[in-house]
């Protein structure tokens, strides 16, 4: 009974051309890329091709791409490569990371005794550039800097150029968590100098559990998942072909229209912020979410406090309307958001909840949730 899906950073519903691109791999190519006969050389055809056409459109060499199982692993891999292959015994990263990367680095720092230093941010929510370099100054252990492009919680950018500039000014690797933004803002590997980057498929209406690992062309590293000595030994295991096909047209189809996308999602959230405002006076936006400088489909909104606020995700769903009170990647727990609190924007007393949206999303979907969250947020002597 959902009204208005506004949930889109947690994942996007998979368009339709990406699914008959995986149902046309499904129904007729059953090979294992590995296997060396005609069905075996037609599967890997495919994800050899749809590599090619991803790293065409990042101006990287193919063989730059490593396919995974999407973000998470991707994080993961990243940051224990550069732990066990390139040497680093400190990470400077930050607490508003995604859990993929607190809980790597983390991991990294309990388990391998790596140095791990978080990096202040401005009370606006973004990273203090400034506060990096003083920290990387500091020191001449090898060093990775672990930076989320984009927030997936809050929409703060961090700018990839200038952050490359600071890393590579102290000689420090460089990975960005780029789930949010890969297949939302054009990204030119030629230019960009930087280690690893991250991708999710599910992010821009490819299927779940596909994403991939860029590498830089001039690092040498290990695998994380080791076996068959798949991707040329940098993730073990039969590829998913389908979702790899997936990922790729998902890829194709979002960079092709990024222009119109983006228009219309920008139109969306605007939308969004102009009906907020009208609807509950007070309203604040967490990382100054609704400025045009933030990422683009996330809108985080704090709402004054209200009798409904602790339940605000909760009775929203009830009226249609799927939205989150954090990143959904804790089972749908709600245990409050890490990234809220690493931020200064969490108040136990007023409740804070992330829209998202993308091209799917309509007018429609917008003033249908406007509405909910009016009824949600009605003047108090109504709501007792
Ligand atoms: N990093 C960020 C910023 C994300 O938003 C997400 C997903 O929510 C991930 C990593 C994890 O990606 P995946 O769901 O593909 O494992």
């Amino acid at each position: 009974m959902t009204h208005a899906y506004l949930d889109n950073a947690a994942t996007t519903p998979v368009a339709p051309e990406v699914v008959q691109a995986m149902m046309e791999v499904y129904q007729t190519v059953h090979g294992n890329p590995s296997s060396t006969h005609g069905p075996g050389r037609k599967a890997k055809a495919l994800v050899e091709t749809s590599r090619r056409s991803i790293a065409k459109l990042l101006g990287c060499p193919p063989r730059t791409i490593c396919f995974t199982s999407g973000g998470t692993e991707a994080d993961n891999h990243a940051i224990q490569a550069a732990v066990n292959s390139l040497g680093v015994r400190r990470i400077v990263t930050s607490e508003a990371e995604h859990s993929a990367v607190v809980k790597a680095t983390n991991a990294a720092g309990e388990g391998q005794g790596v140095e791990v230093v978080h990096v202040k941010h401005h009370e606006d929510g973004s990273v203090d550039l400034a506060d990096l370099e003083r920290i990387l100054s500091g020191s001449n252990v090898p060093t990775l800097v672990s930076l989320m492009h984009a927030n997936n919680e809050v929409g703060v950018v961090v700018d990839l150029k200038r952050l490359s500039d600071v890393c590579r000014t102290h000689g420090a690797w460089i990975h960005s968590d780029t789930v949010q933004t890969m297949g939302h803002y054009p990204m030119n590997l030629g230019e960009l100098d930087v280690d690893f980057l991250t991708c999710s498929a599910h992010k821009f209406h490819g299927p779940k559990g596909a994403g991939f690992l860029y590498v830089n062309p001039t690092l040498r590293v290990g695998g994380m998942i080791v076996g068959g000595g798949q991707e040329r030994t940098l993730r073990g295991g039969t590829e998913n072909v389908a979702g790899i096909v997936g990922l790729a047209k998902a890829f194709d189809l979002a960079f092709e229209h990024m222009t119109e996308h983006e228009a219309h999602i920008r139109a969306m959230k605007e939308r969004m912020v102009a009906g907020l405002r009208r609807a509950v006076p007070g309203v604040v936006f967490n990382g100054e979410s609704d400025r045009a400088d933030r990422l683009y489909t996330v809108l985080n909104a704090k709402f004054p406090p209200h009798p409904n606020g602790g339940m605000a995700v909760f009775l929203l769903d009830l009226e249609g309307i799927a939205c989150s009170g954090g990143s959904a990647c804790s089972s749908g727990a709600t245990l409050g958001s890490h990234v809220l609190r690493a931020l200064g924007f969490h108040d136990p007393d007023k409740a804070s909840v992330r829209f998202s949206f993308s091209r799917y999303t309509t007018e429609a979907d917008i003033d249908c949730a406007l509405e909910a969250v009016a009824k949600v947020f009605a003047a108090v002597e109504e709501a007792v």
